[in-house]
């Protein structure tokens, strides 16, 4: 079955047609690893998540490339703050990132790409534009003439008039004009754990051409698929196509994807409104990152998400519920082709999880279906949907007799355990007891009853 997809560049959805057979050579933007990211954020990776889901699951391969900005400037800002050497602030930050992809239940990318160990692919980018006349030396750096880039700014459709002749270094300038933008800034007194030596001066890359450089590298000059979240449409997507379509002559990305942003009181969540949250807000609030993950399914992956308490609750209230269900449904079944083939026809329509969600709950109703064969579909779906229901039946009793509060605090305990956070598992255990209900272990998960 044909996949279809929304490409940002045409405007329109579109026929996924590949380079090559069978495989997809996909890039996403990475995180800027100066800071854990936050619940938008993650919003963003889980969509990277579910295409790769969604093609591997038409049976592509999926060349999937992720960087990570281990080089900017907000790292060094933020390493300079703190006092602490750029590497390691940015491998701490990188390393708490896995494990919110982990907690996601998010596929490790293929490739994870640090800037900082491609700096030579950079260099080579930005001597082939300044051979080529698109690029030039100033006092500070070397910038991009963007009045050499021919169709310069339609994928965030700028035009002319919006173009300015001022230069500016800063890497996320502002969204209205477009402007000669810094391909690599030279050596300042920032600090000397940010300095390479290159032909045109000692210095350090700018964030587009990070991208650029790293996505070509890794997977050739046209790519199937590049993603981002809609905030990168303009200037980073546009100035990374300035960049590698003049220097190859080549379409840098046949598909362009972009997320919704996650909004709070209907503005965008972000570090600089302080209107954030992180994953570990959601765990104080006994909120497990699988529920997040399962209320963005239920959302299309292209429309604003606006962030509530409760609109996650009550979406942990429906997951439980199904991993309850699918509990105590018997194994040794078989997928449902019809089911299967209505399931497919929404992922392929543009990702429509939202459909792909309410259709499982409608195979859950169906009365003529048997149960071992709604599981066995329902684990099926979750090749995409990654909601580890395979888990196992992790819930012994029938849910009706047992608040949902008490299940979710019980969830958040084997999830603990599961990391083997035992002290955080007993804490829940107690705070279980207090609230009048038992719980034991069993061989694949857990029963509640009254106390
Ligand atoms: P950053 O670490 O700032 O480079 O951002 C990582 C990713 O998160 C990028 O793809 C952004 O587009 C995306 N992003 C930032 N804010 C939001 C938001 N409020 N909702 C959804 N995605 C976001
Ligand atoms: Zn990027």
């Amino acid at each position: 079955m044909d996949i279809k997809l929304y490409n940002t560049f045409s405007r329109t959805i579109e026929t996924f047609k590949p380079q090559k057979a069978g495989r997809v050579s996909m890039y996403q933007c990475g995180p800027t690893v100066y800071d854990t990211p936050h619940i938008g954020n993650y919003r963003t990776f889980v969509m990277d998540d579910l295409i790769r889901r969604v093609f591997e699951y038409n049976g592509y391969e999926v060349d999937q490339v992720m960087n990570v900005t281990d080089v900017d400037d907000k790292t060094i800002r933020r390493s300079r703050e703190e006092g602490t050497p750029l590497h390691e602030l940015t491998s701490r930050y990188e390393k708490l990132f896995v494990s919110g992809l982990e907690a996601l239940e998010i596929l490790p990318p293929k490739h994870l790409l640090r800037a900082t160990e491609n700096i030579g692919a950079m260099v080579e980018l930005i001597s082939d534009l300044l051979a080529k006349g698109a690029a030039y030396k100033a006092d500070d750096g070397v910038y991009m003439d963007i009045s050499k880039v021919a169709g310069y700014g339609q994928l965030a459709h700028i035009d002319s008039g919006r173009i300015s002749k001022e230069r500016i270094s800063n890497d996320e300038y502002d969204k209205e004009n477009a402007h000669d933008f810094a391909l690599w800034k030279f050596k300042t007194d920032e600090g000397s754990d940010a300095v390479w030596e290159a032909p045109f001066g000692a210095g350090r890359p700018g964030w587009h051409i990070e991208c650029s450089a790293m996505s070509m590298k890794a997977l050739g000059p046209t790519l199937d698929l590049h993603t981002g979240g809609m905030d990168l449409i303009f200037p980073h997507h546009t100035n990374e196509i300035a960049q590698s379509e003049t220097a190859t002559g080549k379409p840098f990305a046949n598909y362009w994807m972009h997320g919704g942003f996650m909004t709070i009181k209907e503005e965008k969540m972000a570090k600089s409104k302080n209107n954030f949250l992180k994953l570990e807000d959601l765990e104080s609030e006994r909120i497990s990152p699988l529920a997040f993950r399962y209320w963005l399914l239920t959302a299309h992956y292209r429309s604003p998400i606006d962030f509530t308490l409760e609109a996650v609750k009550s979406a942990q209230n429906a997951l439980i519920r199904l991993m309850s269900v699918i509990g105590i449904q018997p194994e040794g079944g078989k997928a449902i082709q019809a089911y299967k083939d209505r399931f497919l026809g929404f992922v392929n329509d543009d990702l429509n999880t939202p459909k792909a969600v309410a259709l499982t709950w409608e195979l859950l109703k169906d009365g003529s279906q048997p149960d071992a064969d709604k599981r066995a579909t329902i684990l099926d779906f979750d090749r995409v949907f990654g909601l580890r229901l395979a888990s196992g039946p992790r819930f012994h009793a029938s849910p009706a007799d047992i608040p949902a509060e008490i299940t979710a605090l019980a969830e958040a305990r084997e999830e603990a355990r599961r990391t083997k956070d035992w002290k955080k598992a007993d804490a829940l255990r107690s705070e279980i007891e207090s609230r009048g209900f038992r719980i034991s272990d069993k061989p694949k998960g857990y029963s509640l009853e009254p106390a």
